[in-house]
């Protein structure tokens, strides 16, 4: 693949695909080849990238417009691909919800692979519960995780030997091929097939990792997961991720936040909404409630004449913000009226008395009896 192929064929779509159809290629072709599904592949790394560099430009109608009319011409003045040219984070944080792509592209993406280089993300999730997540807490996760082979120290050689720089490609990691095309001659630089972009070769494997440089083993990380958190959201542990390469830093862990719903509270932003019953006669006479919050029950003072459906705002019983935990959102409550189902025999000779007082006192208003239901006792 010395040519650069065509933006609509890397994505598998037609010429004139919706912005959704080339959302949803894009999202299947990024988790076949996202790197951390195929870790160590660079093939499945270029496939990715490929993906990516489409997306970024099909996804803008500006430079798609231009990518339409001038082709790969439009971009790509010094002959390779000027990947500083796309918005990767954005695109990753709208896919994966995170940056932690950003170190493959950019300006970090032009070293050369033989370089000191930071290590993959790690992704996890935990579940926690609604409070968990409105008041912050600390969970401690379990995890396998990457170590420097003590034996060979990450080189993967048997102890007392050390691996020989390739010849392929003279220790680079890279291998240039050049390519006669109309327009003159091309370069194209591909990860050297023979050390898979190490720049090594390993002649004999150190027995302890067989040869990848790492050993794994159980880890528990703490985990601080800050009040306000929502589902779907991450939180990032810096430098508890795979291990750097050529001596570079660890790479990140990220552990994705599942929220378990509510039986009570249900949440949008940082607003919570809830349903409180009150009882008829609280409603008609008004009266103190107890209402549910998040911090513990609230005494509400319901007003006289009280309609079903009524809302209620307790200002600042919400879920304190990710920035400042001490601004928080509010509470909403919708007050619903219970009528009472199964009555004692007293009970319905009371409401009978009521019913009557109510005719009595408003006998000649004809409100009452449309408002009311009289059709039975009218027709009796
Ligand atoms: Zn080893
Ligand atoms: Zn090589």
């Amino acid at each position: 693949m010395a040519e650069k192929r065509d933006y609509y064929e890397v994505l598998g779509v037609s010429r004139d695909a919706t912005e959704e159809d080339l959302k949803r290629a894009y999202r299947k072709l990024a988790k076949q080849y996202h790197p951390d599904a195929n870790p160590g592949d660079k093939e499945a790394e270029a496939k990715f990238k490929e993906a990516s560099e489409a997306y970024a430009v099909l996804s803008d109608p500006e430079k798609r417009r231009q990518y339409d009319q001038f082709g790969h011409a439009a971009f790509d003045q010094t002959g390779g691909a000027n990947f500083s040219d796309f918005d990767f984070r954005d695109i990753f944080s709208e896919f994966f919800g995170g940056d932690f792509f950003g170190d493959l592209f950019g300006t970090r993406s032009r070293r050369t692979n033989t370089g000191p280089r930071q290590g993959a993300s790690i992704r996890t999730g935990v579940r926690i519960s609604f409070l968990e997540a409105v008041f912050g807490t600390e969970k401690e996760l379990e995890l396998n995780l990457k170590d420097e082979c003590p034996s060979c120290h990450g080189t993967g050689a048997k102890q007392g030997s050390s691996p020989v720089t390739c010849q392929k490609c003279g220790g680079r990691g890279q291998v240039i091929y050049t390519q006669q095309t109309l327009f003159g001659i091309s370069q194209n630089i591909q990860t050297c097939p023979d050390c898979r972009g190490t720049g090594k070769i390993i002649k004999e494997k150190c027995s302890q990792c067989y040869g990848s440089g790492y050993v794994t083993s159980k880890k528990r990380i703490q985990v601080v997961i800050p009040a306000g958190i929502d589902n779907g959201q991450s939180v990032r542990i810096r430098g508890k991720g795979e291990p750097g390469i050529n001596g570079g830093p660890r790479g990140d862990l990220l552990v994705d936040i599942e929220v378990e719903r509510h039986p009570v509270f249900q949440r949008r932003d940082f607003d919570i909404y809830s349903t409180v019953p009150i009882s008829f006669a609280t409603a008609a006479l008004g009266g103190d409630i107890k209402i549910n919050t998040v911090d513990g029950d609230v005494i509400y003072t319901v007003k006289p004449g009280t309609q079903t459906d009524t809302k209620v705002r307790l200002r600042e019983k919400g879920v304190p913000t990710l920035r400042n935990k001490n601004i928080r959102g509010d509470h909403y409550v919708t007050l619903v009226v219970q009528v009472p189902t199964s009555l004692t025999a007293e009970q319905k000779e009371l409401l009978r008395k009521f019913d009557e007082a109510m005719r009595g006192g408003s006998a000649n208003s004809n409100e009452y009896h449309e408002k009311g239901n009289s059709k039975r006792k009218f027709w009796k």
